[in-house]
């Protein structure tokens, strides 16, 4: 079983970072519930969002805050099977080398567990019980539709107002870590 982890939105502050790149930091804990189009809620284009974006180089990327539960997911899935992160770079190609630094600046510069994709290549990687752990319900769906388990990591613009109580912070991470661990026990069963 390989376990699969998306960056922006599941380990590093994607949504944050861009809220304050727009001058709109209060949004951040006042993201609109289940809404993906985080330039639409900024009401900018995609390409005024990306262009700014790009603007700032490797270091937006390589700069951004881990989430605080980062350690704890990474170590606990790890612990269960080996983790490798699976994100998608923008077309910029500072996005890619950011990407790299923000991993290489925490697991070491020898580090080799990663692959840097285009989204919609994510799901050739799925391979029957393998894992993908990502914040894109699309992302989620591709994976499923090609064979792999999907877990689709909670956060409010993936959610809706309703089950709010999936956000805790400790009981996402612990519901995560448990439910993955019974995949990979009915894993070994058969
Ligand atoms: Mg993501």
């Amino acid at each position: 079983m390989n376990i699969y982890l998306d960056m922006d939105g599941v380990c590093c502050d994607f949504v944050g970072a861009v809220c304050r790149l727009f001058g709109k930091p209060e949004l951040i804990d006042n993201y609109p519930w289940d809404q993906w189009d985080i330039a639409g809620i900024l009401d900018i284009t995609e390409e005024e969002l990306w262009t700014k974006v790009s603007n700032r180089g490797m270091e937006w990327w390589a700069d951004m805050d881990a989430y605080p539960w980062f350690w704890s997911l990474y170590q606990g899935l790890d612990d269960l099977s080996p983790v490798t992160f699976l994100s998608s770079p923008t077309h910029d190609p500072q996005s890619l080398a950011g990407k790299l630094r923000w991993i290489q600046s925490r697991l070491g510069y020898r580090c080799t567990n990663y692959i840097l994709t285009p989204r919609k290549n994510k799901a050739l990687l799925a391979r029957p019980g393998d894992i993908l752990i990502d914040d894109s319900p699309k992302s989620i769906d591709d994976w499923n539709a090609a064979g792999g388990i999907g877990w689709l990591w909670r956060q409010r613009w993936n959610t809706e107002p309703a089950l709010e109580c999936l956000l805790d912070s400790e009981e996402r991470l612990s519901h995560c870590l448990k439910r993955i661990g019974e995949i990979k026990e009915n894993c070994n069963e058969r």
